[in-house]
């Protein structure tokens, strides 16, 4: 982006696995940043390199009440649990910070006349009945369903968001994010990268839900990052997805992990949790034309590039595994 010196963005969801890289990408683009969070899911582990950095702040903040940041150019609302197994504990939170919160961050905005960017989601297309999903697909959402917090809470996010553009003229951007993965997630939020390389450096059973034949296509956190960063610099006001179109079954990434950490873990199959989609895959033709993006980093490459810190996490941590299965 180019910016002056004097040019501030915040960050909610700074300290989370996507927000704290994001807070560095724009330290790294001139920006001085602020990272708010109220660690519910977000980790200060994410943000201790950051310590000595004059141009950045971190406050431990609840967004879902009014706050004050001062002025900033930008305004990145990344807050929400993000993987089924938080939002499943932290099911009336999510709801809150995907309403109330988006509330705040975009008043913030508009307060400060400030650029406004969203970490939407796949998720708004629920278990899809198009594929692959474009933006222009309305999505298939169970809205009582166990997912409907996470999935519901970011289409009103998206619905807000519009209404500010619409109503109080706001600059903003909706970004769709699909599964994306690398350092700093935390190895027990029950994603299935995570839970894969922490069974597999470990030697236990990889547990695949259902038969393994659901289908995701997976993002390196590099590449998701260069996208959202595009899309900022961008005016367009309309959802775009960024997402990685390379599409695999979750029997694929199993064996991807396995390969990758050298490890000898067997297969143990649980149930599929409830509406959990069969099927992901973004359409990424709009991202293409519009910002010229589209993702490098290939599952295999990313894994590598990630098995260094899951090694570090794992031997960090008491030996267990987050399930979907666990009581919320
Ligand atoms: N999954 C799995 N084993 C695990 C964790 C997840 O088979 O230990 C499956 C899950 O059922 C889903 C896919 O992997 O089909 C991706 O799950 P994740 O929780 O990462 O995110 P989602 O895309 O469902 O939001």
């Amino acid at each position: 982006m180019s910016p002056t010196p004097t040019q501030r963005a915040l960050v909610t969801g700074g300290a989370g696995f996507l927000g704290s890289h994001l807070c560095d990408a724009l330290l790294q683009d001139s920006y001085s940043v602020i990272a708010v969070d109220n660690l519910v899911t977000g980790n200060l582990r994410n943000l201790e390199h950051l310590r000595n950095e004059p141009r950045f702040e971190f406050r431990q903040q609840d967004i879902n009440q009014p706050f004050d940041c001062g002025p900033v150019n930008y305004v990145f609302h990344f807050a929400s649990p993000a993987s089924p197994v938080d939002y499943a504990e932290h099911g009336i939170d999510t709801l809150k910070v995907g309403s109330l919160g988006t509330f705040q961050a975009l008043d913030v905005a508009h307060k400060y006349g400030a650029k406004y960017l969203v970490s939407s989601t796949s998720e708004c297309y629920g278990d899809p009945l198009e594929h692959p999903q474009k933006e222009s697909y309305w999505g298939n959402v169970n809205p009582i369903g166990p997912r409907s917090v996470y999935d519901e809470a970011k289409r009103f996010t998206e619905a807000a968001t519009m209404a500010y553009h619409r109503y109080k003229k706001l600059d903003t951007r909706i970004a769709r994010i699909f599964n994306t993965y690398g350092p700093r997630m935390q190895l027990n939020d029950g994603r299935v990268i995570p839970n894969f390389m922490r069974q597999a450096l470990r030697g236990q059973d990889i547990t695949i839900y259902g038969d393994g034949g659901q289908t995701r296509s997976f993002c390196y956190v590099s590449d998701e990052i260069d996208g959202l960063l595009r899309l900022a610099r961008s005016s367009e006001h309309l959802p775009v997805n960024i997402g990685n179109p390379v599409e695999f079954t979750i029997m694929d990434c199993a064996q991807q992990v396995l390969r990758v950490t050298g490890s000898k873990s067997r297969f143990c199959y649980e149930a599929l949790p409830q509406d959990d989609p069969k099927q992901r895959r973004p359409d990424i033709s709009k991202a293409k034309a519009l910002l010229g993006w589209e993702p490098h980093v290939t599952l295999e490459e990313g894994l590598r590039l990630s098995l260094e810190y899951f090694k570090g996490a794992v031997e960090a941590e008491q030996p267990q595994v987050a399930s979907a299965h666990e009581p919320a």
